[in-house]
């Protein structure tokens, strides 16, 4: 399915087929603005990682321009759930095996400061967007998940340790009101926001820096050109110094060494209407952000203005419209809150992630081009994070300097960009999630 023809409300499901979090903000849409034909630095995408990185060269004096294919912001940074995280996906064990102690350390330890990080950067640039520290709940599906949760708190790395605590099932009613989980781990240190009004506040922020924003103005080709870069666009052609590529989940042919390297997958979101007062706090009466254990999660939150409950999660195998994914989502949320069944679906909509093969994001220059992506659908405080990093890298600053800097960007053979895969393994960790332990 073409993901712009989700634009629309369908009469049927009388439902909204739009990003919930679009109904909350003034979207700044650009005048179609004459394309320069020189700039210092050119950047595809106009997400978090793509305005991070056009801030700080902006703000460090590079004539900077941003492109996008559709409106700024359209992509999955304003379709996510706001949940944020340290979201280095591979555990300190993992990445320790793979590259070593100090290596692991430095990982996991940015992912712990981008969390921090995102927090201040909301604060002193002043983006009214509902950040707040509320902290998430992970909830086991079984025992042995919980079992595991309470062993990983129990041994954090020296150093890197985080404020969690476990909660058990006879207590799991402070945190979350059903009986379908086995309990879970308190971490008070995660966040939330409200991804598109964030959007909108640091879009506006990049512009105040001198940033141009070309909305609606897809990249065909990139050609090098002595020591610069010639990107065509339909309204024009530029010559750019250096290049940020952050496509992420919407990587395609423009790129085809990175569009081999990220493995595009679609994930669903369902708003409900404004419930019966009182009902989201017996639900979620900390505001927490909640995941669960699963491999193919369900992630859900309360609205910013606690109205409303906001549930995510995969349900099909293969990309699915809105319309059929709404009713199966409602389904799964209903099973874990009995009190919803009667609740209206009034928002339904998709977005794309990015997956890697090692689960990690990546920063880095291939043929010269930046690039920074892959965040695998946890990338809000990341994709600013490391966005800002690559930023840094183009102006040379030591401070663009990452724990990922030279980590090899792993592909596999006859993978071209479309997971013919994605369909299997789904459905093998569906039914892994599905045994009792
Ligand atoms: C439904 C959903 C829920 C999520 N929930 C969470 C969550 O709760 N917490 C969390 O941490 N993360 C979450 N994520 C992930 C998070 O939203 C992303 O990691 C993050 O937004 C990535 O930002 P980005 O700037 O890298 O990419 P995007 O915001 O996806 O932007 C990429 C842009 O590139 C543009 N583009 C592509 N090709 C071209 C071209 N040739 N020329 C010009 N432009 C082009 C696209 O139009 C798009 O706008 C979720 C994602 C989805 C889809």
């Amino acid at each position: 399915m073409p993901i712009n023809a989700m634009n629309q409300t369908d009469p049927q499901l009388d439902c909204a087929l739009t990003p919930y979090w679009w109904d909350d903000v003034d979207r700044v849409t650009s005048a179609d603005l004459p394309m320069p034909a020189k700039v210092d630095v050119a950047v595809v995408g106009a997400g978090y990682t793509v305005l991070h990185a056009a801030l700080q060269t902006a703000r460090g004096g590079r004539s900077t321009i941003v492109l996008d294919a559709e409106e700024a912001g359209w992509g999955a940074s304003t379709r996510n759930g706001g949940q944020i995280s340290t979201s280095i996906k591979p555990s300190y064990e993992q990445l320790a095996r793979r590259h070593g102690t100090e290596r692991a350390f430095a990982i996991v330890l940015e992912g712990q400061q981008s969390l921090a990080w995102i927090g201040e950067f909301v604060r002193n640039e002043g983006i009214e967007c509902d950040f707040a520290r509320v902290g998430h709940f992970h909830a086991a599906h079984n025992v042995r998940q919980y079992d595991a949760l309470a062993a990983k708190i129990a041994a954090q790395p020296k150093g890197l340790e985080t404020d969690a605590h476990m909660v058990p099932r006879a207590e799991q009613h402070t945190e979350l009101g059903t009986d379908a989980y086995f309990g879970g781990a308190v971490y008070e240190q995660y966040s939330s926001i409200h991804p598109a009004r964030y959007h909108v506040g640091l879009l506006k922020t990049a512009l105040a820096a001198g940033a141009l924003v070309a909305a609606r103005c897809p990249v065909t080709a990139i050609e090098r050109e002595g020591d610069r870069f010639r990107l065509r666009t339909p309204r024009g052609e530029i010559l750019a110094r250096d290049v940020i590529i952050a496509t992420n989940g919407y990587t395609g042919r423009l790129t085809p060494w990175l569009q081999r390297r990220v493995i595009p997958i679609g994930s669903y979101m369902i708003a409900t209407e404004p419930l019966p007062e009182g009902m989201t706090a017996r639900l979620i009466p900390n505001n927490r952000m909640i995941t669960d254990t699963r491999k193919v999660i369900y992630y859900y939150r309360c609205s910013p203005d606690r109205r409303r409950i906001l549930f995510g999660g995969r349900v099909s195998y293969s990309e699915t419209d809105p319309r059929i994914s709404a009713p199966k989502l409602q389904a799964e949320m209903v099973n874990l809150f009995p009190e919803l069944r009667d609740a209206r679906i009034s928002h339904s909509w998709c977005g794309f992630i990015a997956y890697t093969f090692d689960e990690l994001m990546h920063v880095g220059k291939h043929q010269g081009m930046h690039y920074a992506m892959g965040y695998c659908g946890s990338g809000v405080g990341v994709s600013s994070y490391f966005g800002m990093r690559a930023g840094q890298q183009v102006l040379g600053l030591k401070e663009g300097r990452t724990a990922l800097d030279g980590l090899a960007f792993e592909t596999r053979p006859l993978y071209t960009g479309k997971p013919w895969f994605l369909a299997p393994s789904v459905w093998y960790y569906r039914w892994r999630d599905r045994l009792p332990i």
